[in-house]
């Protein structure tokens, strides 16, 4: 059996709980694989599970998300083999690791076209994006859409999305300079929403009439504000928390505004059957290899700076994604 470094916590905390530790690799079972990772992706449910935000039974490995080259395969397992160049958004969080084994339903073959980089920085925040567009509720070419964090890892995926899509994706976003890659990677306007009312400014951008769809993954700090961009009848998607969850809802707000609708979507939801999750991953790959879609790199980390990593996160100072190379 070998070993491989791999990061856990033992119990909740910020980045100082973070540790990196020799953990044993054996052989897959009935339906997994054992994958010799290249690079992994930070991604913000990271932080809501080493926080305790999202729970996890203790002491737990962490990590959701890698890209590396099949090594074994368990009975059973047939759409990936030995020597497979794959990637994966996944549970159970153990990612952050030299190896692993874990279930095989969610492990997608890997173009030889993509890097192992850029396919441990896509697969989570870009099927995320696949299913918010194609998933969630029906869009289309000249509809529009406000992106909350839109320079952020799962942002700048989502702004060249929507351009590919002919889809109107009005950005915001905490700096000015992050409002102009958000420009730069295909949003329509871009608004500073530590430094304007972006509610108002949608009103002024949309003649008025208010947006078709908002895809809040802020949270408590936005989520006002969504549900007072939406145009009547539109739809508030609130998929995540990165300022803090959003306080219980008031259904009656929801007739008052003009009839709106609200999902909490999550990719897991989405990812959970084993072919619905090959179609996402296969688009995205498609998305990115035919040059619609370049996936930004903003910072590489080895693995040991996994705790500078985080910090970095949750203080606004990354762009695009994140990648620890084990
Ligand atoms: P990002 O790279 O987008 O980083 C989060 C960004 O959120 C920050 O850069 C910051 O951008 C913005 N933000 C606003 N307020 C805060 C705050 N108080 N603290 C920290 N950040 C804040 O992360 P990811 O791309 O990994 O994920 C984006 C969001 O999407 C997360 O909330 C994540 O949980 C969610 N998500 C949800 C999924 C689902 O299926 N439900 C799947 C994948 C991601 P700025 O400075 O511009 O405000």
């Amino acid at each position: 059996m070998s070993m491989a470094k791999t990061v856990i916590i033992e119990e909740n905390g910020g980045p100082e709980v973070l540790k990196l530790v020799d953990r044993p690799v054996g052989d897959p079972g009935t339906g997994e694989v054992r994958i010799r990772q290249h690079a992994c992706g930070l991604n913000f449910i990271d932080v809501y599970q080493r926080t305790g935000l999202y729970k996890l039974a203790l002491p737990h490995a962490l990590g959701m998300e890698a890209a590396g080259v099949i090594e074994a395969v368990g009975e059973g397992v047939t759409h990936v083999r030995p020597g497979d160049r794959v990637a994966y958004a996944s549970a159970p969080p153990g990612a952050y690791a030299q190896a692993r084994v874990m279930p095989a339903t969610q492990v997608c073959p890997l173009p030889d076209d993509i890097s192992f980089e850029t396919g441990a920085a896509m697969m989570l925040q870009g099927m995320t994006v696949e299913y918010l567009f194609h998933r969630t509720v029906p869009l289309k070419s000249g509809d529009t859409v406000l992106f909350h964090a839109a320079a952020g890892g799962v942002g700048l995926i989502a702004c060249q999305w929507a351009r590919a899509l002919g889809i109107t994706l009005i950005a915001t976003a905490g700096t000015d300079e992050k409002c102009a890659l958000a420009l730069e990677h295909g949003a329509a306007h871009a608004i500073n929403y530590r430094t304007d009312d972006f509610a108002a400014r949608v009103r002024d951008l949309t003649d008025g009439r208010g947006v078709d769809v908002v895809m809040d993954s802020v949270g408590r700090d936005t989520f006002q504000g969504s549900i007072d961009s939406l145009r009547p009848v539109g739809m508030m998607i609130s998929f995540g928390n990165a300022s803090g969850p959003v306080p219980p809802v008031d259904l009656a707000v929801l007739a008052g505004k003009g009839s709106l609708q609200i999902t909490r979507p999550t990719l897991f939801t989405h990812i959970a059957d084993h072919a619905r999750c090959q179609d996402m991953a296969r688009r995205l790959c498609d998305m990115v290899v035919s040059g619609k879609v370049k996936v930004q790199i903003g910072a590489r980390m080895p693995l040991d700076q996994v705790a500078e990593a985080h910090r970095q996160l949750e203080a606004r100072a990354t762009t695009g994604a994140t990648v620890l190379i084990p």
